[in-house]
């Protein structure tokens, strides 16, 4: 009897090891941004709707890899109203909303010099850098409607816990990006994490992030951009990132 039970011992240990954390319950929303008629930023003749479908292609194995259940609102070439993303994710009751997007800047001669990767969570702001991007990010959708209508819809999430979550996860997202591409790119500029009034995170009732994965508009970061490995390090990152709140959001639980 003593023998079978040191046998169960060793088996049970040994599925313990083997398992890792269960992530099977764990419902992550991914976003490419634009597609369709809806390119986003170009440049050299590269398309932002490109780039961020094939990371975000790349995101959902690594991420199903780790165990999560992971569902894409776009997986090829089609547009979709940014009000119809945050919306998947909310039918789906999502853990988290993670949208992928590439920046670009207006000015010509600065094409050379702004370069980096960035997270954003939702929230107002004044900083006058996260309102032109936001603005532009903004622009297919907010057409049409009027500032008073804007305002309602961004003040009614705004004061919601879930800003909280949404600024840990950015924050754990954009180092552990900033980790990994600095171990192939050293030179990968820190943009940090920044509040912005996105629309395609308004609405969004879980975390909800934004990612700029890095300038279109630099051409020696646009290059980069469309390299596998380049987009696998930007993965990598997102995908530690993600372990790491969770992991902290269980200690919270705990205490
Ligand atoms: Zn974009």
């Amino acid at each position: 009897m003593k023998r079978y039970l040191g046998i169960f011992l060793v088996v049970w240990l040994l599925l313990q090891g083997c398992g890792g954390p269960d992530r099977s319950n764990r419902l992550i929303v991914i976003d490419a941004g634009h597609g369709g008629h809806d390119s986003g930023a170009q440049s050299g003749g590269k398309k932002e709707k490109d780039v961020v479908l094939q990371i975000v292609k790349r995101l959902q194995r690594r991420l199903k890899r780790e165990g999560y259940r992971v569902y894409m609102t776009r997986g090829s070439d089609r547009f979709l109203t940014l009000g119809q993303r945050t919306r998947i994710a909310d039918r789906k009751d999502a853990d988290l909303f993670i949208s992928i997007h590439a920046n670009a800047i207006a000015n010509k001669s600065r094409f050379n010099v702004v370069e980096g990767v960035e997270t954003y969570f939702l929230q107002k702001t004044r900083d006058a850098k996260s309102q032109r991007i936001a603005a532009r990010e903004n622009a297919s959708v907010l057409k049409g409607q009027d500032a008073l209508s804007k305002n309602v819809i961004i003040d009614s999430v705004l004061n919601g816990p879930k800003i909280i979550e949404s600024n840990k996860l950015a924050i754990d997202v954009q180092h552990g990006m900033v980790k990994q591409l600095k171990r192939g790119y050293r030179d990968v500029k820190d943009g940090g994490v920044r509040p912005a009034p996105f629309y395609v995170l308004v609405g969004a009732s879980r975390p909800s992030i934004l990612v700029e994965v890095g300038y279109m508009t630099n051409p020696k970061e646009r290059q980069r951009l469309f390299r596998a490995d380049y987009q696998e390090r930007i993965v990598d990152g997102i995908v530690e990132g993600v372990n790491r709140y969770f992991d902290n959001r269980e200690k919270e639980l705990e205490i």
